[in-house]
């Protein structure tokens, strides 16, 4: 989310993509083949198909008009096999347990692919936050971290920006937090300002790691970035720094949109011009020399790079036949669904998969959160450089699982994790 201010125009819905899927339906898909492709101990498997704490929380927030309303929020933690619980806080109003069960699930196996000591978490309030004042969004973040105060602990659950959220509601969560224990703990969230214990990178880390995995992809693709067309859906956190990186990597950015529609310019969009413009107007629409199109459209443009950087289900059985990219790099978690990673694998689309290519996000995450347990800050050009030498060694090595096991890169990345997840659960045993 760019700001807490209000929007300056009214949201226009997103065009209906078909029958939206469910994600736990998804993930659970996933699981479900990579247990069988990986032969995992149906006992192992079972309890890799369940998440370990669900906490629904229903609290009462103090509007600006006088008026008290009743909330609902989540926490799933999906696995503590590896470590303390991480994943970020979603603020939107279609966040629903089953989504978040998912991202939860996705958490535990991004963090276990690049090889993070942490468990994978998610949680979410069902709000717009576009929709509320400065005032109430600090409130309800407030309570909601009290609610959730009984998961939480630099030991125990991290939470993280999302969709909806960023470093000012991640800030209001740290100190909510420590106020409660009497000290100032800022390793208890990541995604924080760098001015209370945030980490230098943190806030461009996911769309430098988009970036970064596009180039090593197009690289062995042999497809060249100077002047290759890309399109991303979604103009939030990700998706924007994506489109910056990838511009100036050489890209051609044909197209970008938001949650109300896109804009399109086969010529490409200046990303910096487009930049200010955003910060200006509160949105994308209307940026001189380029035309209205929807996000469905968007989807289908032709482009050599597409990035979906917006929300789950975006590429399905539906719209997959129709994509004319040659490269799919997931900004997003789960914008594809299986059985439309099925069609694309036919059609010969390379998709990075969502758990390897958005991860630059939660491994900044955790430098910040080692930062913050050490009082030991790291300069931006080292933060980088671990970011690109970690996800560059993950890359690789799925790059690799790929080729030899001949199947997608999607197959590759779940079964380094998922098999890395069930090893420590049959190394820990099963207490009592
Ligand atoms: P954000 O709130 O900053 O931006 C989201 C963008 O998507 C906005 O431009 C919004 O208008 C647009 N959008 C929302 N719903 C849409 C819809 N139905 N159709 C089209 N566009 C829509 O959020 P973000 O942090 O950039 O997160 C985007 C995605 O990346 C999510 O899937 C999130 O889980 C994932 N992700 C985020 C991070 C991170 O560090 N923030 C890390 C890893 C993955």
């Amino acid at each position: 989310m760019a700001s807490v201010a209000p929007p300056r125009t009214a949201p226009r819905p997103a065009a209906p993509i078909g029958p939206t899927p469910n994600p736990w339906e998804m993930a659970l898909r996933q699981l479900n083949e990579s247990a069988a492709r990986l032969k995992i101990d149906p006992a192992i498997h079972q309890r890799l198909s369940t998440c370990q704490r669900e906490l629904t929380v229903h609290f009462p927030v103090r509007m600006d008009d006088g008026t008290v309303r009743i909330f609902t929020g989540y926490r799933v933690q999906h696995s503590l096999a590896r470590g303390p619980a991480k994943g970020g806080l979603r603020y939107a109003s279609t966040v629903s347990l089953d989504e978040v069960r998912a991202l939860a699930m996705w958490m535990t196996w991004k963090c276990a692919l690049v090889g993070l000591p942490f468990g994978g978490a998610k949680g979410g309030v069902v709000c717009d936050p576009k929709q509320l004042s400065a005032g109430e969004l600090e409130r309800l973040t407030r309570r909601f971290a009290t609610e959730l105060s009984v998961l939480m602990s630099p030991d125990k659950d991290i939470p993280a920006p999302d969709i909806g959220t960023n470093a000012q509601v991640m800030a209001w969560f740290m100190d909510t937090y420590s106020m409660h224990v009497g000290h100032s703990e800022p390793g208890v969230v990541t995604g924080k300002p760098v001015s209370i214990g945030g980490s230098e990178g943190r806030a461009e880390a996911t769309g430098r790691g988009v970036a970064y995995c596009t180039r090593w992809a197009a690289e062995r693709l042999g497809l060249s970035l100077a002047g290759a067309s890309v399109v991303v859906q979604g103009y939030g956190n990700v998706g924007s720094i994506a489109a910056r990186q990838l511009h100036d990597l050489g890209c051609k950015v044909v197209a970008v949109s938001e949650v109300s529609g896109g804009i399109y310019n086969p010529a490409g969009i200046d990303q910096r011009a487009l930049r200010l413009y955003h910060q200006e107007h509160g949105t994308i629409a209307g940026f001189p020399g380029t035309q209205a199109i929807t996000n469905q459209e968007l989807l289908e443009l032709p482009c050599d790079v597409l990035v979906p950087a917006a929300v789950e289900g975006q590429i399905t059985a539906q719209n997959a036949p129709r994509l004319r990219c040659k490269l799919i790099a997931e900004g997003a978690n789960g914008p594809t669904t299986p059985d439309a990673d099925e069609i694309l694998a036919r059609r010969g689309i390379t998709v990075v998969p969502d758990i390897l290519c958005n991860a630059g996000g939660v491994i900044v995450s955790y430098f910040e959160w080692v930062q913050d347990l050490q009082n030991f800050f790291w300069t931006e050009d080292e933060v980088n450089d671990r970011l690109r030498r970690l996800m560059g060694r993950a890359f690789e090595e799925v790059w690799e699982r790929a080729e030899t096991a001949e199947t997608t890169l999607r197959a590759a990345a779940l079964d380094t994790a998922i098999a890395r997840v069930a090893e420590a659960l049959t190394v820990r045993g099963l207490y009592p």
